[in-house]
């Protein structure tokens, strides 16, 4: 790789910075805004530690969602026993999207942090980036932005964006597992320390102290997933040559025959918006009484794949007063006909569980 003087070596490097050159494009970022990491879990914990515990203080506080995913929950809490921080909610409305009501209560000069999902993986529910990206601003707070969902799902310009900061994991988006990446801005990169210390994110190594190589490599310790951020690259290209225009298009016509669909369904309760254009394409319900476990059961009888648990969501849940939820979740290359498929499946299942 970047050490490698021989031709394989210049080879590797030249695909895997390119790769690089790919992903960063694909949210209108330039190469060296762009750190390569395992996923989006790993890129909310190298914010959380490279910038939260140099920059966080005791009495700080860091404003979160009720609907985010443990990815963008766990770290904070974590961060926030070293430091002394504190984590405070925004809530739901009604139909599940974030209530930003609230923000007057909870936005004060002690905030440092505002991190919420671009859209939810249990409800769809989109989340609102504009609001949440100014509120941040306008008490010097940071704003990150869990695009787990979002990036695979729409097309995205982290110049409109407005955050500080974004997560995002390929194996969401037709790439590889293990490869993800976190976007900065070039200032709020430079302010972060690394979290993880090794060969290749280093400029000199004397006895007892180290200097560290330029944004980005100073956050790729180590031997990088060579193979797997190859293959990020080689799904946005393939994203790209579909068109993200088209995939949202697809996506939200789906969703809306979904929804219809499910409505259909008696005893069966859809979490989330109804409004296709305040949520994406993750459908969660519940049938009845019935333990979504044994739903998935009966659907993956049938060869239809959904989800069933806490989606590691769980203070959503708890807030939702439920255990769990069913997810049916849908991409480019679903077709109605899998819905139809998917509702055929759902009545099998109220028979089977009595519900009449
Ligand atoms: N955020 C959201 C909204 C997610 O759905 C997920 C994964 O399910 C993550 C973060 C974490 O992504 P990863 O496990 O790829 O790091």
């Amino acid at each position: 790789m970047h050490r490698g003087a021989h031709t394989l070596a210049a080879e590797a490097t030249e695909l895997y910075e390119g790769s690089r050159s790919k992903v960063a494009r694909f949210i209108g970022a330039e190469p060296e805004q762009l750190v390569f990491t395992r996923g989006a879990t790993t890129a909310i914990n190298y914010i959380a530690y490279g910038w939260g515990l140099n920059h966080l203080k005791e009495g700080d506080k860091i404003l979160v969602t009720i609907m985010e995913h443990h990815a963008n929950l766990v770290p904070w809490q974590l961060i926030s026993r070293y430091t002394g921080a504190e984590l405070v909610y925004l809530e739901l409305n009604d139909d599940l999207t974030v209530d930003t009501s609230t923000l007057d209560q909870v936005l004060t000069d002690d905030v440092a942090i505002v991190a919420f999902s671009g859209m939810s993986n249990v409800t769809g529910a989109l989340g609102p980036i504009d609001v949440l990206a100014e509120a941040a601003r306008s008490v010097g707070a940071i704003s990150v932005l869990d695009g787990a969902q979002l990036v695979p799902h729409t097309p995205v310009d982290v110049a409109d964006l407005g955050v500080d900061f974004l997560a995002f994991s390929a194996h969401k988006m037709l790439g590889p597992t293990g490869i993800g990446a976190l976007w900065g801005k070039p200032e709020r990169l430079e302010e972060m320390e690394p979290t993880e210390g090794g060969g290749e994110m280093i400029n000199t190594v004397e006895r007892n102290e180290s200097t560290w190589a330029p944004v980005p490599h100073k956050f790729e310790a180590g031997t990088p997933p060579i193979a797997e951020a190859i293959g990020f690259g080689a799904a946005v290209d393939y994203l790209d040559a579909v068109g993200m225009d088209t995939i949202a298009a697809h996506e939200r016509e789906i969703t809306a025959y979904t929804l219809d669909r499910l409505s259909e369904i008696p005893d069966l309760t859809i979490y989330g918006p109804r409004d296709v254009t305040l949520r994406g394409s993750a459908v969660s319900f519940e049938l009845g009484d019935v333990h979504p476990h044994d739903i998935a059961t009966i659907l993956d009888q049938d060869g239809i794949a959904v989800r069933a648990g806490h989606h590691c969501a769980r203070p959503l849940m708890k807030y939702l007063k439920i255990p769990a939820t069913a997810r049916a979740s849908f991409y480019l290359y679903n077709v109605p006909e899998e819905v139809d498929a998917l509702v055929e499946s759902l009545y099998k299942a109220r028979k089977l569980f009595g519900l009449t």
